[in-house]
């Protein structure tokens, strides 16, 4: 019809978290905050998740469609919500004998994977499949953005059921592979020949992860950097050959920060709320609470903090190897972390030794994380791999300046205090090349010796809470990337 407005596209995200009900990491965050700034472009934008039961007591469900699927006897119900608080709505497939566990999203209490997660996450994939294909009468998705391993088998399924949807596969982390022995294909319902090295096999068994990075339109990473790391060797993880043969279908998008839940003005989980004008006053209240709750002594040096899950990954090898240096120089450290257990030994021990000057404490702690990212001088990151990272963008905003190790989002998102940087009032930070202990000392020690220059300090933490790295900048790329991906179809 002539002068008719174009329908608003329709985007469907595929995740198994969503903040604040299910998170263990920035995929949380990133499900919270992305689907609200797409609707604000006008992507008419739902969610797919599984009915875990902190998602269906907190949501108020209608039945959406009930579904005869290869992972149950009975029909599932899927039923749909407005996520509280948004203007978004999920489909959440209420399937209580695979979500309605004790533990977390992916394992029990102990911290070991379900066994049936291929079948957990298969049934979450082959739903959304079929919303794709049509299984809601009243909204049919043009594009599938599926996130992560959990999600990603939802490009094959889409991919067998030839259904006329785009489908796009985002990386959040390539070291999570979704990783399952060959004899549970069978039960995952794809045609035969989706098992093969052109396809779900990696290394004798299935990898969801390759699922999605396999058989979906088009991929995305969640920053520049790590699209092109991926693409090696060294941070590939087994997929570089597939990604360097798909470079062209794969983009960087940088995740952003959601200001509803990250403003220092509006933080009641810090003494007094601070803005760019108020900031000092602010964080010296959040300061003193914080030397309170890690029993960190007077002094004049910087206190930095770390926020973080203790893997690998996030490199706090090195900073425990490094805490000599940090106190050498007249830092003190606030740690907050869970995970290894070797980890957890090590810092626990330096806080006994360096007791009134390395503080930590163990655990998932939300209000303790916003009170160490508004107290500490410095949020420090030394990861070997880093696909966006959210800590080092919230330190920012809240006048925290990151010490960081340049890899992916971390190198796109922080500016080292270079002489040129500082001439072009740029600097945002403290920057490092190599993973070693060494490298991140040098960051620490030049963190400490700017830190007494109250003037230059105090610009850079202006200059970092005003950097821009809002959601509606991501939203805005995601969503071109979408008209790209409808304007080609047939
Ligand atoms: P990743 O997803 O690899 O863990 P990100 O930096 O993308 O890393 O996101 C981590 C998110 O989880 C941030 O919001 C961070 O503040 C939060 N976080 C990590 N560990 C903890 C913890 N122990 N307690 C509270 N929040 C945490």
């Amino acid at each position: 019809m002539a002068g008719a407005r174009p329908r608003a596209l329709r985007a469907l995200h595929v995740a198994a978290e969503l903040y604040p009900w299910v998170k263990t990491g920035g995929l949380g965050d990133v499900l919270a905050a992305l689907p609200p700034a797409l609707l604000d472009q006008g992507v008419d934008t739902r969610l797919c998740l599984p009915g875990f039961p902190a998602l269906l007591d907190a949501f108020r469900l209608s039945d959406a469609v009930r579904l005869a699927t290869p992972f149950a006897t009975e029909r599932v119900r899927v039923a749909l919500a407005t996520v509280p608080g948004s203007k978004i709505t999920a489909y959440l497939v209420d399937h209580p004998p695979f979500y309605d566990r004790p533990g977390g999203p992916y394992g029990a209490a102990d911290g070991r994977d379900w066994p049936d997660n291929h079948r957990r996450f298969g049934l979450l994939d082959w739903v959304a499949a079929a919303l794709g294909s049509g299984a809601d009468p009243n909204w049919r998705p043009d594009i599938v953005q599926a996130h992560d391993w959990h999600a990603g088998l939802a490009p094959p399924y889409l991919r067998a059921a030839n259904a006329a949807v785009a489908s796009i596969f985002t990386i959040h982390n390539l070291a999570y592979q979704g990783f399952f022995p060959a004899g549970t294909f069978p039960e995952l319902s794809l045609p035969a020949h989706f098992y093969g090295i052109d396809g779900l096999e990696f290394y004798g068994g299935l990898s969801f992860l390759k699922g999605g990075l396999f058989y979906a339109d088009r991929l995305t990473t969640v920053s520049p950097t790590y699209a092109n790391e991926i693409q090696t060797p060294a941070f590939g993880e087994g997929f570089d050959g597939l990604l360097r043969g798909r470079a062209d279908a794969l983009t960087g998008i940088l995740n952003g920060v959601d200001p509803r839940y990250w403003d220092p003005e509006h933080d009641d989980a810090i003494p007094l709320g601070y803005g760019i004008d108020t900031a000092e006053i602010g964080k010296e209240a959040a300061k003193r609470e914080l030397r309170r709750r890690f029993y960190l002594e007077e002094a004049a040096g910087p206190i930095f903090g770390v926020v973080s899950r203790l893997t690998p990954q996030k490199g706090l090898d090195l900073l425990l190897a490094a805490l000599p240096a940090l106190a050498g120089a007249g830092g003190q450290l606030a740690l907050l972390g869970s995970g290894d257990r070797e980890l957890e030994d090590g810092f626990g021990a330096a806080s006994r030794e360096w007791h009134g000057t390395v503080g930590v404490e163990f655990g998932y702690d939300e209000r303790l994380a916003r009170l160490i990212i508004a107290g500490a001088d410095c949020m420090v990151l030394p990861s070997r791999f880093e696909p966006c990272g959210l800590t080092q963008l919230y330190a920012l905003r809240y006048g925290t300046l990151p010490v960081v190790r340049r890899t992916g989002g971390l190198a796109d998102t922080v500016v080292d205090t270079t002489p040129a940087a500082l001439a072009d009032e740029t600097a945002t930070g403290f920057v490092f090349d190599a993973a070693t202990p060494d490298a991140l000392a040098g960051a620490l020690g030049r963190a400490a010796a700017a830190y007494p220059d109250r003037t230059v300090w105090r610009q850079m933490m202006r200059r970092a809470m005003t950097r821009d790295f809002s959601w509606a900048r991501s939203a805005e790329q995601y969503a071109a990337l979408y008209r790209e991906l409808v304007d080609k179809a047939p």
